[in-house]
């Protein structure tokens, strides 16, 4: 049994149509106009493969094939938004490819004991609503579902009004239930595989991320008559920490992983010496003891960097996720399923955030990579060769078959 793989890049090239951009990117933000055009046509492909459709009250989209006992399903799937200026293959391949993983069960009449359902989470990448991950993060309760419905974009418009608009505020709970286990399939969107020439990694969990932010208080001043020797620049002391960020995963040595992202200067005028200065800093690794290391570090970098300018500061560690292990029975059948193929593949970490993330907490969870070219993602560049992407479904579809019960 294998997957159609002239069908499969024919609904890629389908769905691919709504939201392109002028460079074959993807433009298609949560609950915009595309996002809705985009969930039309995969619920009338899923009615084509006669699964039963049901969305929940975050818009959470399940396309149901049944088993034949009454056992919690096998769910697999992904999101079909994309952040501006994206590409195709980051959420929407995942969608499609267990979309393919069905149609080929139908065609093969395979009986299953456990139902296999497909999801197309709402909201994945945070683009336009923030946080990130939030249709998962409701049905996984980590996320109240009146704080999602309240969450707003850049022009005030409210994510449940806006899931209404576009037809997609249904009916069913948004509540941890019952399943035999989760498996999405995702591009790397780094650069390992593609370095390695292996078309495929058994994701064994993501990385421990922590996110940090620092407001520095300085001596805002003229440009022009304020003499070197008594200034207090909020400016030069992030510059510090933003070199120091920098220096903490070479000293740490391992995978991690250190940046600073966004930056806030007040008042951002040139003949104005900066009052205040605000900084991101986000900090990866695989092991949860060499983070809090990190962050450690982190904080004696900003004392220091502080007292050499003579600034004051507020640093907040505000939000910490630990390393998300993925269980062993998913690994384990996604890497029976590569050694039956005959697809060379290695274990690897997600150093990205997935819906996976929040599943792992309620049911056995798995992921499976296919390769980015040049580790790319997040960008009109974003590919991934169709031999790769056979690869990755083939080995969704057998993972998911096992898992079922074939
Ligand atoms: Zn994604």
């Amino acid at each position: 049994m294998r997957i159609n793989r002239k069908r499969l890049e024919e609904s890629m090239e389908r769905l691919g149509r709504i939201g392109e951009t002028a460079n074959g990117g993807l433009t298609r933000l949560a609950l915009s106009n595309e996002d809705r055009r985009g969930r039309d046509l995969l619920v009338e492909w899923m009615r084509e493969a006669r699964l039963s459709v049901t969305v929940d009250q975050m818009g959470n989209m399940f396309g149901q094939r049944p088993g034949s006992a009454s056992l919690p399903p096998v769910m697999m799937g992904s999101h079909a938004d994309s952040v501006p200026t994206g590409g195709k293959y980051d959420g929407q391949l995942g969608v499609l490819c267990a979309l393919e993983a069905i149609r080929c069960l139908n065609d093969h009449a395979v009986t299953t004991r456990h139902p296999v359902t497909l999801v197309i989470f709402t909201n994945e990448e945070g683009a336009r609503f923030q946080p990130a991950m939030i249709g998962s993060g409701v049905m996984a309760g980590k996320i109240p579902l009146e704080d999602a419905y309240n969450a707003r974009d850049r022009d005030g418009l409210r994510l449940g009004d806006e899931l209404e608009r576009i037809g997609y505020l249904g009916s069913e709970p948004c509540v941890p239930r019952p399943l035999r286990a989760y498996l999405e399939l995702h591009i790397e969107q780094g650069p390992f595989l593609e370095e390695e020439h292996l078309p495929l990694g058994v994701v064994e969990g993501i990385v421990a991320i922590s996110w940090s932010r620092l407001t520095l208080h300085g001596v805002q001043d003229h440009a022009g008559p304020t003499p070197m020797r008594i200034r207090h620049d909020a400016l030069v002391a992030a510059a510090e920490v933003v070199r120091g960020v920098r220096s903490i995963p070479r000293r740490l040595g391992g995978d991690m992983v250190a940046t600073v992202g966004r930056l806030d200067v007040t008042p951002n005028i040139p003949n104005a010496i900066p009052g205040r200065v605000s900084l991101s800093v986000d900090l990866r690794d695989p092991d949860d003891a060499r983070l809090t290391r990190a962050i450690r570090m982190l904080d004696r970098i900003v004392k220091d960097a502080a007292g050499k300018e003579g600034v004051t500061y507020e640093l907040e560690h505000y939000w910490r996720v630990p390393r998300t292990p993925f269980h062993a029975d998913v690994v384990g059948a996604v890497e029976r399923a590569a050694k039956a193929l005959g697809t060379p593949y290695r274990r690897i970490l997600s150093g990205a955030g997935h819906d996976a993330q929040y599943m792992a907490a309620i049911c056995p969870t798995g992921m499976i990579f296919v390769p980015s070219r040049a580790g790319r993602s997040h960008c009109e560049e974003e590919f991934t060769s169709m031999d790769d992407i056979e690869h990755g479904a083939n080995a969704l579809l057998l993972a998911a078959a096992e898992l079922a019960g074939r």
